[in-house]
């Protein structure tokens, strides 16, 4: 398959010629060598997506629909090969990108293909022998950063809605995992996605990555990825006073009440945290259990978590798959020995093992709110288990954090959970149930896990921007 640029629809070679190794995670062996894009290659990628720009952005929006639409069902069409291709390269268990990934990839590309045909502008009632509408206008070129963790879904979410209402895109794919992105755009250009509309650039971030954000000719970034490179990213867009959504990390509070159905959110538990190894910006990393069923909660956890299957990522069974990286790994490694440092009592995994980048999913209880593995993101396989009393105490201790990004609340005092789920500065909610998404529906972060919103119709109008304009009728 390519591995190399992905411009005007077809492979191209670096300028430099040069390459990045991306590692098999299951095995540390090397997997892919992609094209190592740097500043030039970023240049001709933009000037390529802006020239396509104008026929896209004017094409019949009935055709655009059309072309999205057969996409949803290329990707459909390839289901198991992007399967086997998203597993191998980010690690993630087969079984998950079969009934996940890539379904909801292509929910996605059908959900927005109908948005091209129904985004409207208003009449507006201003005084005055005067017409006022406004028109609901394309951005231009967006750039389209992502991390490795989701990365041929989170390409959709950028992908889909900026295509659907007329914008081009240059897609930056995370150097640990790019070959669904490349894989991705060869699809969109079978649909009939003329040449330059969908480009893409493998490679750093620091060196793609950061020449994208500053590219004059790009009027947006959409990016997902980590609170730091966010940072990083909002200053350097600064210079050219571009447009930025940041979809970024989360130390999500899962809230279990005594009155809740305590077998299904301690099940449910296992799953907010391990899912995709725990590599997901929702995952309830912070489980916060009224103290009258701690010991139960706790017990119903661990032996869950001793329960998962844990192996070879392609094998239908493994529930567990490794983390991306050797990097990743180490880092998660070093939380897991915080939490042993600082007193936590590890009550399932704690350990790691080769080959590949396997860590145990690990569950701390007594865990104090102060400790690094309550506060800090580790975005990994590791639970914290805290204890609350009250309403008020189970509010204050979600909030104590500076991330925003989701929680979860178990009760079956319905009361109680619309009171909490109102109080909770977070941009999703789950009551009774974890990590629901959907294409029609809005996510993003509160707080720290950043601004913007993707999904739903809210996205489309982060996508576009309004023109008013004045008809003098007398
Ligand atoms: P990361 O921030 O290191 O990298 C994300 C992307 O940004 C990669 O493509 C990378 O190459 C690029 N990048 C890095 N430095 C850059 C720079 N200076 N300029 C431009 N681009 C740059 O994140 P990661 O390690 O790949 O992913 C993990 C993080 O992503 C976690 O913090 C997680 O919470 C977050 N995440 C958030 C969401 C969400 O929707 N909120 C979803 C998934 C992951």
């Amino acid at each position: 398959m390519n591995t190399q640029l992905w411009i005007d629809n077809r492979a191209v070679p670096a300028l430099e010629g040069e390459t990045l190794d991306t590692p098999n995670p299951a095995t540390g062996e090397l997997l892919a060598t992609l094209a190592r894009g740097r500043r030039e290659d970023v240049q001709i990628a933009v000037a390529s997506s802006k020239k396509a720009f104008p026929g896209w952005s004017r094409m019949d929006p009935n055709e655009r629909a059309r072309i999205l639409w057969k996409a949803g069902e290329l990707i459909l069409a390839n289901l198991e090969e992007l399967a086997r291709l998203e597993s191998l390269d980010t690690g993630k268990p087969i079984a998950n990108a079969r009934a996940i990934d890539v379904p909801r990839t292509a929910d996605t590309f059908f959900y927005f293909s109908g948005w091209a045909t129904k985004l409207t502008g208003d009449t507006i009632p201003v005084r005055g022998p005067i017409l006022n509408y406004t028109l609901r206008e394309p951005l231009g070129v967006i750039a389209a950063i992502i991390p490795w963790n989701f990365p041929l879904l989170l390409a959709a979410r950028k992908v889909a809605p900026a295509l659907a209402v007329g914008n081009t895109v240059v897609l930056k794919p995370p150097e640990e995992a790019s070959l669904s992105s490349l894989r991705l755009a060869e699809i969109l250009a079978e649909a009939g996605v003329p040449p330059g509309v969908l480009n893409v650039v493998t490679g750093l971030g620091e060196e793609a990555g950061a020449a994208l954000v500053e590219h004059p000719d790009v009027a947006k970034i959409s990016f997902t990825g980590g609170t730091d490179t966010g940072r990083i990213i909002m200053r350097a867009a600064a210079g050219t006073l571009k447009k930025l959504s940041l979809e970024l990390g989360g130390k999500s509070p899962n809230i279990v009440f005594g009155d809740a159905d305590v077998e299904a959110a301690a099940k449910s538990a296992v799953q907010a945290i391990f899912y995709n190894q725990g590599q997901l910006c929702t995952a309830g990393s912070r489980l916060l259990v009224e103290r009258r069923v701690l010991d139960q909660v706790t017990e119903i956890v661990v032996s869950g978590t001793k329960g998962l299957v844990s192996g070879d990522p392609l094998d239908p069974k493994t529930q567990m798959g490794p983390l991306v990286s050797a990097a990743h790994r180490d880092r998660v490694e070093n939380y897991i020995a915080a939490g042993m440092v600082d007193g936590a009592t590890c009550r399932a995994g704690g350990g790691s093992h080769g080959p590949g980048f396997f860590v145990e999913p690990t569950v701390f209880a007594d865990v104090n709110p102060s400790m690094r593995i309550a506060k800090e993101e580790i975005f990994g396989p590791v639970l914290a288990i805290l204890p609350f009393d009250t309403l008020d105490d189970a509010a204050a201790l979600a909030e104590d954090t500076e991330f925003g990004l989701a929680a979860g609340i178990w009760t079956r005092d319905i009361g109680k959970a619309h009171v909490l789920a109102s109080r909770i500065r977070a941009g999703t909610v789950w009551i009774n149930t974890y990590n629901r998404f959907d294409a029609a529906s809005p996510y993003g972060g509160y707080k720290q896990s950043g601004f913007g919103r993707e999904n739903g119709r809210a996205v489309l109008e982060e996508l576009t921007q309004l023109k008013s304009v004045w008809v003098n009728l007398g």
